[in-house]
């Protein structure tokens, strides 16, 4: 029986069916042999982080198939602080920032002109400096660059992180007024919060229009880089750890920050790679660093980002191919892994990311397998949306990605068994031996 697991994760796997593919799928129309003999071996079926029909985000979708209570999600700004090492203290809250280039109305009203701007390495350390520590009743507003011109917004003091975002997120839309939250709409607390953010960006602006290399970019009819936008407020909580929830010593591996920041989040170790323009060869890297630490570790969370990039250029074709990359590298490097009895391997995404169409996520589940000792055979021998529906994991929904995992490493805890005061979704759990009195 198998005792650890590899969950190999094709972030933004699933989509919609094209014109362009003949009414097919990226995923159905990719030459994917690999992922086809793989479905053969195993489990096949459907995941959703959520409930059907709502696009998720990677963080929610990532947190929850970890199998946390929704409750305990603190918000992509913390993640992300957390992935690039700024050290937040109890009660401040963060948030995911970036510059881009916005247009004023006689009204006063920002319009997000280019919500993604490129700007030469010395503009955008110009654009840094120009925006220093910035107070007000109290709050203390800091922008921590963590990648060219996206950064985390930390606000400090009496802050609450139940309000709106200000990034509209489409070119061509209005910059949004920034809220409390309707639930908030009372609170003294969040309504300050959006009144010193408003500020905050009102006063960034105005500076960012100010610098010098905004003006020579205008001389040079390029559009400034003028604006801040903010997205995704929160604040940490306490959330249980996965050792302590699953009784798993586990670690995540992927090139990006926000999984950095969750793993740091849940107690999980993390190793960090790098993507090349070589999906293919970075899988497979990824897949040969689970295997060289499977003694380590109950699970072992490899990622690749490739899938999501394609399907947000709006490109079905392009997605087909990173998804025939993907399949190559597992091609050269799964089999090993899939011999190892000791092993369940899980292959899944996190959200549908549809690669035409206004969403950036969208709502459909994502296909799913799982392959090793013990796991019932369906006869599904071909990995796509819709070939797995017929499988026999179903639709797994939530933290049950989870507990299908517990299940068939055998850590999985007989309902009403209450060994432990504590939550504990593993068996045998930890107890305190009985004491004679
Ligand atoms: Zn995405």
């Amino acid at each position: 029986m198998p005792d650890s697991c590899v969950l190999i994760l094709l972030d933004g796997l699933g989509d919609r069916a094209h014109s362009q593919l003949g009414d097919k799928t990226p995923l159905q129309a990719a030459q994917t042999p690999c992922l086809d003999r793989l479905a053969s071996l195993g489990s096949t079926g459907l995941y959703h982080p959520g409930q059907l029909g709502k696009p998720f985000p990677s963080e929610n979708a990532q947190f929850a198939m970890f199998g946390n209570p929704m409750q305990f999600f603190p918000g992509r700004g913390p993640l992300e602080a957390l992935g690039a090492g700024i050290e937040l203290q109890e009660g401040d809250v963060a948030m995911l920032a970036h510059f881009c280039s916005v247009l004023t109305t006689l009204e006063n009203h920002m319009v997000l002109k280019y919500d993604r701007i490129c700007g030469t390495p010395e503009e955008i350390n110009a654009l840094y400096t120009a925006l220093g520590p910035f107070k007000q009743e109290g709050i203390t507003i800091e922008l921590h660059r963590t990648e060219g011109m996206f950064s985390v917004l930390t606000m400090q003091g009496d802050v609450s992180p139940h309000i709106t975002d200000s990034n509209p997120m489409v070119d061509g839309r209005f910059v949004s007024q920034v809220h409390p939250l309707y639930a908030y709409r009372n609170d003294p607390t969040a309504q300050r919060t959006a009144r010193v953010l408003t500020n905050y960006i009102s006063w960034a602006y105005k500076q960012l229009s100010e610098v010098k290399e905004n003006k020579l970019r205008i001389k040079q009819t390029l559009p400034p880089i003028n604006g801040l936008v903010t997205q995704r407020a929160g604040s940490l909580c306490h959330c249980t750890s996965m050792r302590d929830r699953y009784g798993i010593r586990g670690i995540s591996s992927s090139s990006d920050l926000m999984y950095r920041g969750l793993a740091r989040f849940l107690g999980m170790d993390f190793h960090q790679v790098k993507d090349t323009r070589d999906p293919a060869r970075d899988i497979a890297e990824r897949v040969q660093f689970a295997m060289d630490n499977i003694e380590e570790y109950d699970l072992i969370h490899i990622h690749s980002k490739a899938p999501d990039r394609a399907g947000h250029t709006k490109s079905p074709k392009g997605k087909v191919k990173a998804i025939e990359a993907l399949d190559r590298g597992l091609a050269e490097s799964i089999d090993p892994l899939i011999k190892n009895e000791d092993v369940l391997v899980v292959i899944t995404s996190n959200h549908t990311t549809p690669s035409s169409g206004r969403l950036i996520h969208s709502g459909e589940p994502v296909p799913t397998m799982f392959i090793g000792a013990g796991v019932r055979r369906d006869h599904v021998e071909i990995f796509d949306e819709v070939s797995v529906a017929g499988g026999a994991l179903s639709c797994l929904r939530g933290d049950e990605m989870m507990h299908m995992i517990q299940n068939y490493t055998d850590r999985a805890r007989l309902a009403g068994i209450h060994d432990s005061p504590y939550p504990q979704q593993f068996w045998p759990g930890d107890y305190d031996p009985f004491t004679i009195e």
